[in-house]
């Protein structure tokens, strides 16, 4: 890593030259606050609704990308270098910008949301439990108002309305899945992401096909048959893929099994613009769609907030 960064600087050097005397980014420069760099097109979302018309918010993830697989770029570099606070999410999703911020020798204020959490969880996909992300918010919230103080009441404003729709869609959420007998509410995903949001809404998570945390995992030939039969007895009709995660196998094991592929969930990134999982809401609503769908073979769809 020590050379990947040496590297990093070394363009960054460059490119500090190239952009002399210009902003950071589009945002930066119609903005009266500071800019914050987040990791996570979930943060992006959140830290967007807190930031108001006030802050800036540069996103160092794209929508469709897989976070466990990222490999950092001088641009993140340069982002950091300009940013009055980097918000992390936590964990395996976005370690790597550990390496960056100490290459860069960044003494930017630096928030993790994941280590804000009590307890501490192991799982670091926390965003996929709407009442979390209100954890999230206030945080961003908090570390915004001591980077920039006079921006207290924007910064207040943004984050009580966001948490007042994340609750209403969380109590929606909560509703809809009630719909749905306990003992069909049966999850079975690409990679260990569901916890948060299985633990919410009392759903059993049977099994996934990368038998991990993280999408860096591979599952053997023993743990793929193991699943295939574990489906066939729980009587899971249908297994589910992610957005961003590679979904043949996945599609091979609803075959073995005789169960059905369902909608792709957005596990951990938000989807493209112009897609129904382009905002957080918006990928909570499409998950929350799918999940009933699948879980009652069609029977029970619901209306979800905005
Ligand atoms: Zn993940």
């Amino acid at each position: 890593m020590r050379w990947l960064i040496a590297v990093f600087m070394l363009v960054l050097a460059t490119a500090s030259l190239a952009a002399c005397g210009s902003s950071t980014g589009d945002d930066a420069g119609r903005r009266s606050g500071p800019t914050v760099v987040v990791t996570t097109t979930q943060l992006g979302d959140i830290a967007r609704a807190v930031a108001s018309d006030r802050a800036a918010v540069e996103q160092i993830l794209k929508p469709g990308t897989d976070p466990h697989a990222y490999e950092p770029r001088p641009s993140d570099l340069r982002a950091i270098g300009d940013a009055k606070l980097v918000v992390r999410s936590g964990g395996d999703i976005d370690a790597w910008l550990a390496d960056v911020l100490r290459g860069a020798g960044s003494s930017t204020t630096t928030i993790t949301i994941l280590d804000t959490l009590r307890p501490r969880r192991e799982d670091p996909h926390w965003w996929q439990n709407p009442r979390t992300a209100v954890i999230a918010a206030q945080r961003i919230r908090d570390a915004l108002i001591a980077a920039d103080p006079p921006g207290r009441d924007a910064y207040a404003a943004g984050a009580d309305s966001y948490v007042s729709r994340l609750l209403k869609l969380d109590a929606a959420i909560a509703g809809c899945m009630r719909r749905v007998p306990r003992a069909d509410r049966k999850l079975v995903t690409d990679h260990d992401a569901f916890g948060a949001y299985a633990d919410r809404y009392d759903i059993e998570v049977i099994g996934t096909v990368i038998p991990a945390l993280s999408t860096q995992a591979q599952a053997s030939g023993g743990e793929v048959a193991r699943l295939v039969r574990t489906i066939r007895s729980a009587g899971v009709s249908t297994i589910f893929p992610e957005s961003s995660v590679n979904q043949q196998l996945t599609k091979a094991i609803a075959r073995d099994a005789g169960a059905s592929v369902g909608a792709a969930l957005y596990s951990d990134s938000l989807g493209r613009a112009g897609t129904p999982g382009s905002t957080y809401l918006g990928s909570l609503r499409a998950n929350t769609s799918a999940l009933v769908k699948g879980f009652s073979d069609g029977a029970v769809d619901c209306e979800l907030p905005g």
